[in-house]
């Protein structure tokens, strides 16, 4: 597996209890870092992945009690795509009926099955089937067998008015290709198994989305280290004329940030450290963790985040 494709993607929710139920029990994902939002540190920010948080696999959010829905359109992310084995979708059809959650009718996209459906904010989310997967390892310590389980992220749909412009990010910087065509998507594939895939639905009419519950606020794509980022942001600069931010030391991976000439805000990530740099993997997810420059704060903050019990 290559370092390109999807690193996390990063989205906005409501009441923190709810956004990690669903998570962690309907779709079965591991909840691998509780921590705050490092810009806001008195609301969390909770990621979800596989057993490790391996990158590719990373949903990340930020829950605001009182979130004001938020509405897609150009500029913004129509869908989030998770991985499962192909034969899994009855099972997965199965169990979004019997947890009452509105969900689509399986389709065809690319040759491939796809399962549309959305969590308690409103998220659009999709499984798509995948063959060949089915011996790849999954967190299974939830409610979801390990044969049905997600493996990671499959992809992501960006609303964007065409998709020439966000396409030469895409290929020139990210480390994608476009492979295929089909009605007003284009597909863009990486050398990643796992977080992939990026589809450009080019909708140059529709109105521009703003952000709220059920938004994505940020895709980030994965680089292996600074070196490598460094040359992402020359290359940016150079052939492009988008300028980053500085780089951003996320405690599990380093970031720098631009908008993408579609308008979907673009992150660009380090592997490393990765998650087990404050916790062991066996624990991950289990408490607390406030990064270096917070911990002093931590009897300040504690008490003013949401219960989650
Ligand atoms: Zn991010």
């Amino acid at each position: 597996m290559g370092t390109n494709g999807i690193h996390h993607i990063t989205g906005i929710a409501g009441p923190a209890r709810r956004n990690i139920a669903f998570y962690t029990e309907t779709l079965g994902l591991r909840l691998v870092k509780k921590t705050v939002n490092f810009d806001d540190p008195t609301t969390y920010h909770f990621y979800y992945g596989d057993g490790s948080g391996a990158p590719g696999t990373i949903l990340t959010f930020f829950p605001w009690e009182h979130a004001a829905p938020g509405r897609a359109g150009v500029g913004s992310t129509q869908e989030t795509a998770f991985r499962v084995p192909e034969a899994a979708i009855g099972y997965w059809t199965h169990r979004l009926l019997e947890k009452g959650i509105a969900h689509g009718t399986p389709q065809k996209r690319f040759g491939q099955t796809v399962l549309t459906f959305k969590d308690p904010d409103g998220t659009s989310l999709a499984l798509v089937g995948v063959p060949g997967i089915e011996a790849e390892q999954a967190w299974s310590e939830g409610e979801v067998p390990a044969e049905h389980a997600i493996r990671g992220f499959f992809g992501i749909t960006l609303l964007v008015p065409e998709a020439g412009p966000t396409g030469a990010i895409l290929t020139d910087v990210l480390g994608f290709k476009e492979i295929a065509r089909e009605g007003s998507l284009v597909r863009y594939a990486s050398d990643a198994s796992v977080g992939g895939i990026v589809d450009l639905h080019e909708a140059g009419g529709f109105l521009p989305g703003h952000l709220g519950g059920g938004s994505i606020h940020h895709i980030a794509f994965r680089t292996a280290d600074d070196a490598a980022e460094a040359e992402m942001v020359k290359r940016l600069a150079e052939n492009h004329k988008i300028e980053t931010t500085e780089q951003r030391d996320r405690q599990y991976f380093r970031s720098v940030y631009f908008r993408e000439p579609g308008g979907v805000l673009f992150e660009i990530a380090t592997d490393i450290p990765g998650f087990a740099i404050d916790e062991s993997e066996a624990s991950l997810g289990t408490a607390l963790k406030l990064p270096p420059f917070l911990e002093p704060r931590r009897r300040e903050i504690e008490p003013i985040l949401p219960a989650l019990v």
